[in-house]
This record gives structure tokens, sequence and C-alpha cells, in this order.
């Protein structure tokens, strides 16, 4: 099945067949795939390439530039069901997830198609007669992109398609754990270069197969003036200062810890649903999943109760078959997962679920039942990122004291309150509430949309992806000043005769 899906995504089949590093699927263990892990010469080859390509590309008029975009837009559209099948094959999300996952791809090619049309500067008033100022925006370099493995294709997607319209070139690393979900987004990419024509470098855009090793190289090349690295915070404390001692910029998108404020005025229907898709999808796996219940004492009895009944209700199993969560992607996630339930027990916390599940039928995959713990206080584990499908409860008081729990955690990604009080919800997304890159109202804080800038603070590390201004990170920003007049007049009135 794998080789026919490749081969219609325009993967040559000696790319996922002949190496000597297997890729295995976490639904249940079998080898997909083996790929060839590229050298360190391989990278810096890779990297001069990507330089010329980008030397041609920047030529190229931006609308056109997003011509390439829209033909690979139409290319997802076309090949939605096997890229999404692929995701769910390498990396166990479910298949509606997977499916969504390439959706994210179309919107974001979609809103780079008009980006293409609309890379404006300002104009500004200068202080000299006959003069005039602008700000012009221009391309940047070649581009490299480090990613995670429990979104292998949309992250890629969200700087890629903004990438090229901007007038770069890309240079891809992807998670050692979904080589295969990289390789089919290059094959459909240089299917629409081919419909697009000669104006489009070969090496526009290239994949990095490798370790952490092989992004190393990538971190430290100065010709790649930009690093979008998307991972864990330990990635990104050892991949932002490494880029900026070479004064490079990163866009980092790092760990959360992502919370739910649940009021005694909260639509309890909403909340719980929203609960179970933020906490269970993608098992837990997800940099928005929900982590933090901050339940209010009044209702945490009946709450706790819903969720417990709700949970036992979660099919659980082969994600291509309708199951509602997938397997973690390896021994490692589970055995860290299982850990962190450990040492809550001892500090006496109460953990629902968390056990193993159908390992008769895959001795080689990791299915987990999601757990809820209940805990006393927000202490140093629940503190972490536990990339698992644990759900910390917790009650609270007054509004005040559920904000700042909501805060006081190293992470800043995503946060929601559910709450039909006006006071309480516009509170939440002040300058004195949530302090989170997304902070939503009566929703969950998973499953962004591409229209909004995505990304978090702190250990988060203050990267934004995807829409509002994003495109700016893309390119280099230039002040112009023009003299049309006949004199030469300086500026703050400096008389140097
Ligand atoms: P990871 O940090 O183990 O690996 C991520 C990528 O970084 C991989 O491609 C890896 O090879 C590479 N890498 C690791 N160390 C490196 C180094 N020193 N130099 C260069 N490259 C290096 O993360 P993971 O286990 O694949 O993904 C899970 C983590 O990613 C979670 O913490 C999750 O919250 C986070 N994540 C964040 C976002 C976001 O947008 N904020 C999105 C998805 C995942």
């Amino acid at each position: 099945m794998i080789q026919e899906m490749m081969q219609r995504m325009g993967v040559d089949p000696a790319l996922f067949e002949t190496g000597d590093f297997p890729v295995y699927s976490p639904t249940d263990g079998a080898v997909l795939g083996r790929v060839q892990m590229e050298s360190q010469a391989d990278v810096t080859q890779r990297i001069d390439r990507a330089q010329a390509a980008f030397e041609q590309w920047r030529q190229v008029p931006a609308p056109r530039r997003g011509e390439l975009v829209r033909l690979f837009g139409e290319q997802l559209r076309a090949h939605k069901e096997d890229l999404g099948t692929l995701v769910t094959l390498e990396c166990g999300k479910i298949y509606q997830e997977g499916l969504g996952e390439v959706q994210e791809m179309i919107d974001i090619c979609d809103l780079a198609v008009g980006q293409s049309r609309q890379l404006y500067g300002l104009t500004i008033a200068s202080e000299r007669p006959g003069h005039h100022m602008r700000e012009s925006w221009h391309p940047l370099g070649p581009i490299g992109l480090i990613t995670a493995f429990n979104f292998p294709v949309a992250p890629w997607a969200w700087n890629a398609a903004l990438a090229l319209v901007c007038g770069n070139s890309l240079l891809w690393k992807p998670s050692e754990k979904t080589p295969l979900c990289a390789l089919a987004c290059q094959g459909l990419l240089e299917k629409a270069m081919a419909e697009f024509g000669d104006e489009a470098p070969a090496d526009l855009s290239q994949v990095i197969l490798g370790e952490r090793e092989a992004g190393e190289v990538l971190v430290d090349a100065p010709q790649v003036p930009l690093i979008s690295a998307t991972g864990s915070t330990r990635m990104g404390r050892e991949v932002g200062p490494r880029v900026a001692s070479r004064f490079g910029r990163s866009i980092l998108e790092l760990g959360g810890n992502n919370a739910m404020i649940l009021t005694p005025s909260a639509d309890l229907d909403m909340a719980v649903r929203a609960i179970l898709f933020s906490a269970v999808g993608t098992a837990g796996q997800r940099c928005t999943t929900l982590r933090r219940l901050i339940v209010h004492d009044s209702i945490r009895d009946e709450v706790l109760a819903r969720l417990k009944k709700a949970y036992h209700n979660i099919r659980i199993g082969d994600p291509m078959s309708g199951a509602l969560a997938g397997p973690l992607i390896d021994a490692q996630a589970f055995d860290q997962m299982q850990s962190v339930l450990a040492s809550a027990q001892e500090q006496g916390a109460v953990v629902h679920g968390g056990e193993r599940q159908l390992a008769e039928q895959y001795p080689q995959a990791f299915y987990v039942a999601p757990a809820i713990v209940e805990m006393a206080s927000q202490n140093e584990l629940v503190r972490d990122e536990t990339f698992a499908p644990i759900l910390y409860v917790m009650g609270y008081q007054d509004f005040e004291q559920a904000l700042a729990m909501n805060n006081d955690v190293p992470q800043g990604l995503s946060s929601c309150i559910f709450t039909t009080d006006l006071r309480e919800a516009e509170a939440f997304v002040s300058d004195v509430g949530s302090d989170c890159g997304i902070a939503n109202v009566n929703i969950g804080p998973s499953g962004a949309e591409i229209g909004g800038a995505f990304g978090g603070e702190k250990d988060t590390g203050g990267g934004r992806e995807s829409g509002s201004d994003v495109w700016k990170s893309y390119m280099r920003r230039q002040t112009n000043t023009v003299n049309y007049s006949r004199e030469l007049p300086l500026a703050q009135g400096i008389q140097f005769d």
C-alpha cells in the first residue's frame, strides 16, 4: 500500500526502499520503509545548492511565486487521502486528524497565494524637502526548517508556503521518526514545480534526512539566515543560542503545558466535549494538548464524574479504523508516561486510566488508556510537559487563583477559559490575563486556524507561524530614503560645511 501511495505522490521508490535506516509505524510496529540518512558533507552541499536556488527564485515576481504555491495546493487537494493516510501510518494520529493536517496545508497555501500579491511595505514622511522614505521587504535566503514527529506535515507547510511566496528556498530536516511524510510532501511540491515550469529551480526545496546532527549543520550554517524549529523545549534551548551566536534569526515553536479554566457558569456540555478532543486527540501528543484542567471546587465532582464516564467510552485502537485514540509514538514515550504516573501516585495523586492497551494484538505498538490525574496542587510534575495523554485536574476557589495557576508554568503556548461571565472572559484575554500566545474563550486550547499567528511565550520559544503578519519573518526589511531634489540637506538639520 505504501509503495503505491508514495508513487502516486511522486516519490522515487529508491528513496524509501533501499536505505539502511528503518522507519517503523507506531500503529503496529511494522517497518514502513528504509531511508538513507545523510552525512554532514551531504548537508553542506545541499546548503550551497539552496543558496544558488534562492538567487534564481528571488528574481521571479512574487505573484508568480504564488502561482507555484497555488499549484502545490492543488496537488494537496488531489492527494489529500494519500497524504492523510501516510500521516496516520507514520505518526499514529487517527485518520480524521491526518486529513485535518493536510487540510491545514491546503489552507496555508490559499493564504500564501493571496499574500503573494500583498507583500507590502510603508511610505513614511521625510523631514527633508524633496525626499521620501519607504519601507520595503525583500527575500531573505535559504530557510532552514526543523520539525517534530507529531505534526509531520502541517508545520512544514506553514513555513514553506509563506517562505516560497516571499522568494526563499527551503531546506527541511524532518523528524527522524517521520521521514516518509517529508518525502511525500517534497514529491508533491516537485509535481507542482514540474507543472509550473523552468522558473522554479530544481533545488528550490530540499529534504535533509538525518537525526539531530544533520539539524546541527543547518543550525550552524551562516548561509541560512532563518531557522524555524519545531520540537521540544530541550531542542530549542540548544538551537536558539547557536543560531543567535552567528546572528541568525530563529522561529522557535516548542513545548506547551496548556490549561483550561472551568468556571461555575460554564456550559458543561460544551466544556466536556472540548476537554475530550483537546486532551485525548493525537493521543495527547499535540503541542496544544490540554494538560491541566483548573476547575472550580463547586463543580469539580460533577465534572470529574462526567469526564470519567466520557473517558470510559473512548475507542482506543487502530487509528485508520474509527478509533478516537491511536498509539503513542514509541516505547520511550510509553515508559515516560508510566514513570510520570507512578511519581504522581507516590505524591498522593489519584490516577484513573493510563494503562497499556491492546498489547497482545500489537506487541510492538504502545496504545494507552488516556489518564485523568487528580492533583492536590500544581507541583513540579504538573509544570513539566509529558508528551502523552495525561490530564491533571486541580481545583480552585476564586478566579484570581485560577488565572495565577494558568500562568504559573514555564511554558506559554495555549490556554482557554469556559465561562458565560463576561467579566471573567474579558479578564482572561486582557493585559493581566493569560500569558500565553493563544488564549481562547469557550473553545479548547488545540485546533488553531491558519488565519491567526500560531505560537507561544516563555519556554515555548516566542516564535509565530501561519497567518496575521507572520510572512514578514521570511523577509528582510529595508528602509529607503530617496532624494529627488537638487539639494543635499542632512537629517536633524546638521550643517557640515
Ligand atoms: P524533538 O525536540 O525531540 O525533535 C524535534 C526535531 O528537532 C527533530 O527533527 C530532531 O531531529 C531535531 N533536533 C533535536 N535536537 C536538535 C539539535 N540539537 N539541533 C538541531 N536539531 C535538533 O521533539 P519531538 O519529540 O519530535 O516533538 C515533540 C515536542 O515538540 C513536544 O515538546 C511538543 O510540544 C513540541 N511541538 C511543538 C509545536 C509548536 O508549534 N509549539 C508543534 C509540534 C510539536
